[in-house]
């Protein structure tokens, strides 16, 4: 299989998956048992989470594990609003989020909040001032994506965090930055947010594992998950250990080769763009500069994403239409860019990471020419 899907989810490497094997077999105490085991898999959690923690450029003490990037944004939209209550009702935030924070912005339009989204350019930046103007004596919260899912944007998070206080002093800052971890240069400290969202199976970790940072000005986040009171209080549930190491694990992997893997990701998709960009009628739809290395946006414009991903499928090659969370329907973010609807109809999202090698590039290369020469085109 040629797997070049990197943005939907990653391979986990075996050393992570042998972390979590022992975990799960070995040391499965619960961290709140009273007794030995419980309290050394205490420390082994927070063990973890500094590695996580270090990663993210942020203290450990700030740092909450969830269940995924999903429950990240929906807890730290949710626990923004509320700590934010007497502020207002209003929310900033851009077109071209992924659904885990338009639906539960989606979710609290419905409880009376409103909701202004900033449209991208036709590159599919976002514009810092664009942000900023949109903000209101009662604006409670900006959400704003570190990197887009898509097309791979990098977004001005830290310029808007070091103006927004500037602007509404009371407006707290949320970044996605579940494609942005480990792929972009980022400080959840220096940055400005008070809330980072972050999901370990997109770095070569386990699914069902992600991490929120609360910055100091959000003392005590309002829990989206009341219960047990584990992580502080902040997050109940029983700590998910094996999925915690292997989260650490794969930071740790991450982190030791991150040079190397942002040069081979930078050579993969200057070949990708090279040798896609030979192909009629193929356009490149994420940008040139400002750009995460891991995610390369194409159309093949005048046949459609599906049959395309279909096609491909079949020759063992693993593409995505779009984004995989839309599950074939034209997604926001292709639409927000304001294409033809002919290239909008188009546009398949390659994605790589440390394991995709040249010769997929140039496999995927060939199965995209021969798609176009041997298919008819939609009329
Ligand atoms: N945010 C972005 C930008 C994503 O790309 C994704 C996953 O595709 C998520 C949030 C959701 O993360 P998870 O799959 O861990 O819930």
């Amino acid at each position: 299989m040629i797997y070049l899907d990197h943005a939907a989810t990653t391979p986990v490497p075996q050393a992570v998956a042998d972390t979590m094997y022992d975990v799960l077999r070995n040391q499965y105490a619960n961290p709140s048992a009273q007794y030995r085991a419980g309290y050394d898999m205490r420390i082994q959690v927070e063990e973890w989470r500094e590695v996580v923690a270090g990663a993210l450029d942020c203290p450990p003490s700030r740092l909450s594990f969830t269940s995924c990037g999903t429950e990240g944004d929906a807890w730290a939209i949710r626990a923004a609003c509320w700590r934010n209550r007497r502020v207002g009702r209003h929310i900033v935030t851009t077109a071209v989020e992924h659904n885990a924070v338009l639906e539960t912005l989606k979710q609290l339009q419905e409880e009376g909040y409103s909701v202004t989204q900033v449209a991208p350019r036709a590159d599919g930046a976002i514009d810092a001032q664009a942000v900023l103007s949109a903000v209101r004596p009662d604006t409670a919260l900006v959400s704003v994506m570190l990197v887009n899912n898509e097309i791979g944007n990098r977004y001005p998070v830290e310029e808007i965090g070091a103006r927004l206080r500037g602007v509404n002093p009371e407006t707290l800052l949320h970044t996605d930055a579940v494609q942005g971890f480990l792929k972009v240069p980022f400080s959840a400290k220096a940055s400005g947010a008070d809330f980072v969202t972050v999901s370990a199976h997109k770095i070569g970790g386990p699914k069902g594992i992600g991490a929120l940072y609360v910055g100091e000005r959000v003392k005590n986040p309002r829990p989206l998950l009341p219960g047990g009171g584990q992580e502080a209080g902040r997050r109940s549930g029983t700590e998910a250990t094996a999925q915690i190491a292997g989260f650490a694990k794969a930071v740790e992997l991450r982190r030791a080769a991150l040079p190397e893997t942002m040069e081979h990701l930078r050579e993969i998709r200057a070949c990708a763009v090279e040798l896609l960009s030979a192909i009629p009628d193929l356009r490149v739809i994420s940008p040139e500069t400002d750009s995460a290395p891991h995610i390369l946006a194409v159309s093949l414009t005048g046949w459609p994403a599906a049959n395309i991903v279909t096609d491909l499928s079949a020759q063992g090659i693993c593409v995505s239409a779009g984004s995989a969370c839309h599950q074939g329907r034209l997604s926001h973010v292709v639409k927000a860019l304001g294409l033809p609807p002919r290239v909008q109809k188009s546009v398949i999202r390659l994605s790589f990471g440390p394991e995709t090698s040249r010769a997929d590039i140039e496999a995927c290369a060939a199965a995209l020419r021969r798609h176009h020469d041997e298919r008819l085109p939609m009329l």
